[in-house]
């Protein structure tokens, strides 16, 4: 329960108003050893409750602070859509407290940034900002953070992957060093390992495995040509025109592609990109949450990190390079438990990276026929994958024996 966790009152009547009964895992973990002081390293993706576990103890520490005008806490978020989502459930936090925030992360006009500079110039008590925008500020020589008490990189992996590590090397300079630092990340792999020993001090280490898809999810796959994708869509789009759906691509100019073919359906479909201005990106997740478009295509900006709880229908136009990205885009739908439906195309070259995400989530995902009228598709050699398959979970099995230690917990998520 949450008042076991030593949070104050202030905090406890926000996460009653916000309607959470009880923490979940990553927060029942993060929370005390946050509230300690120490170091935080968690590996948690979007949906664990992973950013309330930073929020929630560090409003409360935040409290106990005699009020100057200093920015106390940096929070850096890869995407503006993640740093508004955070700058959102932190002013529910807030609501019942004297914490001011801004979220810096661009894309706006010039009102926008005169008004972030002045913001931190006065010294706004939490700042949530990507790395490009904050950078552009420091380059002006206002920002002081050398009196921060918190400095939170959410979304690590991403970061590393969009290549912001530079940034936040250099933002790090900026700090006095005696900050306390906590670290995010839904991957665990040597380079954010690496990440982790140069930001961190002597960080406790908080685990909670990936989420294998909800159990409502229905899986299935059809083993299809690049040339024929298309017109399976729109096949499979006939019927289902009032049904909220996303369809993954892995790059802008495919998502791009697809929306154009789709253009001559009844029913409307919108890209979605970092291509766009941010005006238009807000304006499109705002129709695509209330309802008034139905079909969102677009590239893994959205599998992470947002959140978005009411979809029927994920179509994965290509086999996502990174495994885990399965696991974040068919995440978006069956959310609380609801059903939903998740359907991959495989190409020829698609099926040795479906072979890895068979693997980590540890099923094998059935494949569909394809409708009457489609020519056959490419062949799955599924002989390997078992072979690997069986590998793998003797190395995961002798992995689990070897890593007992005492700073690290490993729990699965509801
Ligand atoms: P996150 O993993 O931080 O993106 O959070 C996912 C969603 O879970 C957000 O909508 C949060 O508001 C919500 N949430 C976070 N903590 C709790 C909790 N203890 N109980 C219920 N919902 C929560």
């Amino acid at each position: 329960m949450f008042k076991d966790l030593q949070l104050s009152h202030d905090i406890l009547d926000a996460i009653e108003a916000m309607g959470y009964k009880d923490p979940t895992p990553v927060q029942e973990q993060s929370i005390p050893i946050i509230l300690d002081g120490y170091d935080l390293m968690a590996f948690a993706q979007t949906g664990t409750g992973k950013t309330a576990a930073y929020l929630l103890p560090m409003v409360d520490i935040l409290l106990d602070l005699e009020k100057t005008p200093f920015v106390k806490a940096l929070i850096i978020a890869p995407t503006r859509e993640l740093a508004a989502q955070i700058d959102q459930q932190l002013q529910g936090m807030a609501y019942f407290t004297p914490i001011d925030s801004l979220a810096v992360y661009g894309g706006g006009d010039g009102i926008d940034f005169s008004q972030e500079k002045k913001a931190l110039e006065n010294g706004a008590g939490i700042i949530i900002a990507t790395p490009g925008r904050l950078m552009s500020h420091i380059k002006m020589g206002y920002v002081d953070l050398t009196k921060l008490e918190f400095f939170v990189l959410d979304e690590a992996d991403k970061m590393l992957d969009m290549g912001f590590l530079p940034d936040i090397l250099t933002i790090q300079k900026h700090l006095s060093g005696k900050q306390q630092n906590l670290m995010f990340s839904a991957t665990m792999n040597p380079k954010i390992k690496s990440m982790a020993k140069t930001l961190l001090n002597n960080p406790k280490e908080v685990s909670i495995e990936l989420a294998k898809p909800a159990e409502g999810v229905i899986q299935a796959a059809y083993l299809i040509h690049n040339s024929e994708k298309i017109r399976l869509i729109k096949h499979l789009l006939k019927d289902k025109t009032d049904q909220k759906m996303i369809i993954f691509a892995g790059s802008k100019i495919t998502v791009d592609n697809i929306a154009r073919s789709l253009n001559d359906l009844k029913i409307g479909v919108q890209a979605f990109h970092s291509g766009f201005e941010q005006k238009d990106r807000e304006e499109i997740m705002l129709n695509f949450r209330s309802g008034k478009l139905k079909v969102l295509i677009a590239t893994d900006i959205v599998s992470r990190g947002i959140d978005i709880d009411d979809i029927d229908l994920i179509i994965n136009f290509d086999a996502p390079t990174d495994a885990e990205d399965y696991v974040h885009r068919v995440g978006r739908t069956a959310r609380a438990q609801r059903s939903g439906l998740a359907l991959s195309f495989i190409n020829a070259d698609e099926v040795h990276k479906f072979q890895k995400i068979e693997k980590l989530i540890d099923r094998v995902i059935h494949k569909i026929a394809l409708p009457e009228g489609f020519p056959p598709g490419p062949e799955y050699k599924t002989g390997d994958f078992k072979r690997t398959f069986n590998k793998n979970k003797r190395h995961n099995h002798f992995n689990k024996d070897k890593s007992g230690n005492a700073d690290s917990t490993q729990t699965p998520q509801k």
